[in-house]
């Protein structure tokens, strides 16, 4: 059995105490343990803001992209390992694996072209600034700094290889040194991530530190120069929000949380078109990529009255394809849940949908045809799809975030009807509409926009080109209002804001420019 070490205060260090045990969720084997008790994690954020922030402040945003663009290529070059680590420990399938993996190392990639875009500066100035009185010279501008403390990154189990570098590359390029903390019961492939970067000696010292396992005590030593940036359960996200040094402190927080995401499909899209067909492929992809398991993963399918019986049949037979089993083999498309807990929550999730009035129309809440492997080991359900024909008088299908291969569909009787039914999730992260009618279709993006981050607007000029809903791009914000979390992450230079001071420079116009290098 490997156990695995924290790295912290620039070295690799056990923790003692009881271990937490990481297990393969198809075949329930024990796979590595972990353990953070002892573990002084005080020193190893003032370590981390003593050492690591003045050496990332040293370098210009140039460098700091060219050390991301290392690290992209140090990652790559170990995928294979990498993806060993994410089957065995989170039961993703070499495909889904992939999706985890190669989003790091894109996302550090593209990270690396923005810190390049931003060149040889070491901190912004937003715009051209304003003249503040009546007289020309006195001036206004908005400067962004580094923060002076540590980014605490803590992440869910579900993307433990990209959640880590895509929080990274923005603290990073910010200038701001990281603490991650990768959620443990999958904890193996950001392990394995983080052991390249430190033996490819990529990063100064104190620049990146690894929490591996439980967070303990890390939470309650960040003071006013520090930010935690969060991604897990709206209930961990609530507890840490109403830490006492948080609120007394004014820790900078960022909270990614669940999310209840809609597809819609216009009136005026004809079964068969080529945009019906996009719609029938992206909502097959966002049930099963990585088991349901992705906060973007489609929940709640909203279609118009008339069509509803056509949809679920085509939907369904979409989903006849997805073989379920041993992830290690190419012909399976859908692994197990990635660990016990997840295995015994999406099952009692089903239970209360179902006892809420939502009925099975495709797929077997209970058991599901595996190939090679064993249903009574691993954390194995099948895809799942359930109608619920009164979605107006429901409740829990707008509230009830079932992580798993599960989604719902139901009728809407117009526009306004569909945009309000979205809205009763209270907040998402991703929103798709499928619809060709300009008119409506710009109704659609401005309902539906208040309620989500992002909105995927499908239509037949792109249906071979769009990628499906769930996917976050580094170039586009990831974040959404309400129960997501209200949170907001990438979306280019965007997502460097969080780790930056704004601070407002008042004074002689063309002193400013030649201090702060404006005319360069
Ligand atoms: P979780 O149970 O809330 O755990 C998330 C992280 O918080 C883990 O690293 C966990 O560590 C840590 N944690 C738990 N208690 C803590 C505490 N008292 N102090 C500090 N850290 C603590 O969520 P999960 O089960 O991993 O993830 C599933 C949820 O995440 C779903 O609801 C999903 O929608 C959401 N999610 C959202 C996004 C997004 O971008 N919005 C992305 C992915 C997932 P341990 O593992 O050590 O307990």
């Amino acid at each position: 059995m490997i156990e695995l070490e924290s790295y912290l205060n620039g070295e690799w260090k056990a923790g003692t105490g009881k271990k937490a045990t990481l297990k393969n969720p198809a075949t329930g084997e024990a796979v590595a343990e972990t353990s953070t008790s002892g573990l002084d994690f005080a020193a190893a954020l003032t370590y981390a803001r003593d050492v690591g922030g003045p050496a990332l402040r040293a370098m210009t945003f140039a460098e700091r992209g060219a050390m991301l663009k290392e690290m992209s290529k140090a990652l790559h070059e170990v995928r294979d390992e990498l993806i060993e680590a994410s089957i065995i420990n989170a039961g993703t399938t070499r495909s889904d694996s992939k999706f985890d993996i190669d989003g790091a190392t894109g996302t550090l990639a593209y990270y690396a072209g923005v810190g390049k875009r931003l060149g040889d500066r070491t901190y912004l100035v937003e715009g051209e600034g304003e003249q503040l009185t009546r007289g020309a010279r006195f001036w206004g501008h908005h400067l962004l700094v580094p923060r002076r403390g540590v980014a605490v990154h803590i992440n869910a189990f579900n993307f433990p290889a990209w959640g880590l570098a895509e929080k990274a590359a923005c603290a990073l390029l910010a200038g701001v040194p990281v603490v991650t903390k990768p959620a443990t019961s999958t904890i193996l492939p950001a392990y394995r991530l983080m052991k390249t970067l430190v033996d490819a000696k990529i990063l100064p010292d104190g620049a990146l530190s690894f929490v591996c396992g439980s967070a303990g005590d890390l939470v309650t030593h960040l003071g006013p120069q520090d930010v935690l940036a969060f991604t897990g359960s709206g209930d961990t996200g609530a507890m840490l929000r109403r830490m006492d040094n948080v609120i007394e402190r004014s820790v900078r927080i960022n909270v990614e949380a669940d999310s209840l995401n809609a597809m819609v499909l216009g009136e005026d899209v004809e079964a068969g078109s080529d945009t019906y067909q996009m719609f029938i492929r992206h909502a097959s992809r966002e049930i099963t990529q990585k088991t349901g398991q992705k906060c973007t993963a489609t929940r709640r399918v909203f279609v118009p009255e008339a069509i509803i019986d056509r949809v679920i049949e085509d939907l369904g037979e979409a989903l006849s394809v997805v073989t379920v089993g041993n992830p290690h083999l190419d012909e399976v498309r859908m692994g197990p849940l990635s660990n016990e807990q997840q295995h015994r929550d999406v099952r009692a999730g089903m239970a209360k949908l179902i006892e809420s009035g939502c009925k099975v129309v495709w797929g077997d809440p209970e058991k599901v045809e595996l190939i090679d492997a064993d249903a009574a080991k691993g954390c194995f359900v099948g895809p799942v799809l359930l109608r619920n024909d009164a979605p107006g008088e429901s409740t829990l299908v707008h509230e009830l975030e079932v992580f798993g291969p599960v989604s719902t569909i139901m009728p809407y009787g117009s526009l306004d009807e569909a945009v309000s039914l979205v809205a009763r999730g209270e907040g998402g992260l991703v929103a798709s509409c499928y619809c060709d009618d300009k008119k409506a279709l710009g109704q659609w993006i401005l309902g539906l926009a208040p309620h989500s981050g992002r909105v995927l607007a499908g239509s037949k000029k792109v249906a071979d080109q769009a990628i499906s809903p769930g996917m976050v791009l580094p170039s586009c914000v990831h974040g959404g209002p309400g129960r997501a979390g209200g949170g907001e992450e990438l979306g280019g230079e965007r997502g460097l804001n969080f780790y930056l001071q704004r601070t407002s420079v008042q004074g002689d116009r063309a002193l400013l420019d030649r201090v702060l290098d404006l005319k360069a």
